[in-house]
């Protein structure tokens, strides 16, 4: 029996849909072609790999160039310090180009979507996600699950498409920390405005369909959300596991690849409790070196996917290389 068939075997509706559509992969019509390995790079946006029994889809939803890393990273350090950190490290301390990378996981009985992008709407140079999804052959419809790791635009933009959902026929799972605090009537003015108007948009309207996560609870079997919290007040992880191999999906523990891993401790922007993210931070790096635990990284350079080291004084982030398809 081929592995196809075999695979086909134990799908939920969503998968068996998808390969009637014309195949998970973009080479699945034809037999000869869909019998060749698919993975690692698809197309420059679209990486894939085995973990276990799932099969596992980075989507390039955009990336955008910026100034800095400082003040965004290590808003407390001077910008010398940060350039010459970014020096050390071969990167150029006035602009950074920053990634957004949803996961996609093919349980082999559900399709399970992790974060949603920009949304195409709100940023069209950086919300692709859809349009790739397509081009892979997956239609809306098909996505199962959707689980979301926080409420930043960046992850929640691309739950809905003009006003309504993008992924008609998925369960939610989101943090209930993360929904009461976004949900709160103060949020509504202040910096938290845009975010909570967004959040009203996008999330709200789908709260019957939403199971809210606590720390330890399971999304599908393998995969289980974990309290990161710190980013935002509710900002989750997922661990991924399947047939005894693992994958930390760490969406904004870290944002730099550099910056955030070798100083956890500086200050970011983007992290509503300076001090939690970093003690978060500390937490996950520990936990992934120890156990030599791979990482999607939301932020990481695409596809995303790599390894943390530990150094004399810090940490290491080590982007992958083949590791993933062999
Ligand atoms: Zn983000």
């Amino acid at each position: 029996m081929s592995t196809r068939r075999r695979t086909l075997s134990g799908l939920g509706a969503g998968v068996a849909g998808a390969l009637a559509a014309g195949g998970l992969g973009p080479f699945a019509a034809g037999d000869a072609r869909a019998a060749a390995p698919q993975q690692g790079p698809l197309w420059p946006e679209v990486y894939r790999f085995r973990l276990g029994a799932f099969e596992i889809t980075c989507l390039l939803d955009g990336k955008i160039a910026m100034d800095g890393p400082h003040p965004i990273f290590g808003q407390d350090r001077t910008p010398e310090e940060v350039v010459e950190l970014c020096r050390a490290n071969f990167l150029p301390g006035n602009r950074f180009v920053n990634g957004f990378t949803p996961l996609l996981v093919n349980t082999g009985r559900e399709i399970v979507l992790i974060d949603t992008g920009n949304g195409a709407a709100r940023r069209p140079q950086a919300g692709r996600l859809r349009e790739l999804l397509g081009r892979l052959g997956i239609a809306p419809w098909q996505v199962d699950v959707v689980a979301i790791t926080h409420f930043h635009p960046d992850h929640i933009g691309g739950l809905m498409e003009d006003g309504a959902p993008a992924f008609p026929n998925a369960r939610i799972f989101a943090g209930r920390v993360e929904y009461e605090f976004w949900t709160a009537e103060e949020r509504l003015s202040g910096p938290t405005e845009n975010t909570a108007k967004l959040v009203r948009a996008n999330v709200v309207p789908l709260s019957e369909r939403i199971t809210f996560l606590e720390d330890g609870q399971e999304v599908v079997p393998g995969i289980t959300a974990m309290s990161a919290f710190g980013h935002t007040p509710g900002h989750l992880v997922f661990h991924i596991e399947s047939e005894g191999r693992r994958l930390l999906m760490w969406a904004d523990t870290a944002n730099h690849y550099v910056v955030s891993v070798q100083r956890p401790d500086w200050h970011v922007r983007f992290d509503m409790d300076k001090q939690a993210a970093a003690a978060t931070r500390r937490r996950i790096f520990d936990m992934c070196a120890a156990e030599r635990l791979p990482v999607a990284g939301y932020h990481m350079p695409f596809p995303a996917l790599g390894f943390v080291e530990r150094t004399a004084e810090s940490w290491r982030f080590l982007p992958a290389t083949y590791q993933f398809e062999v």
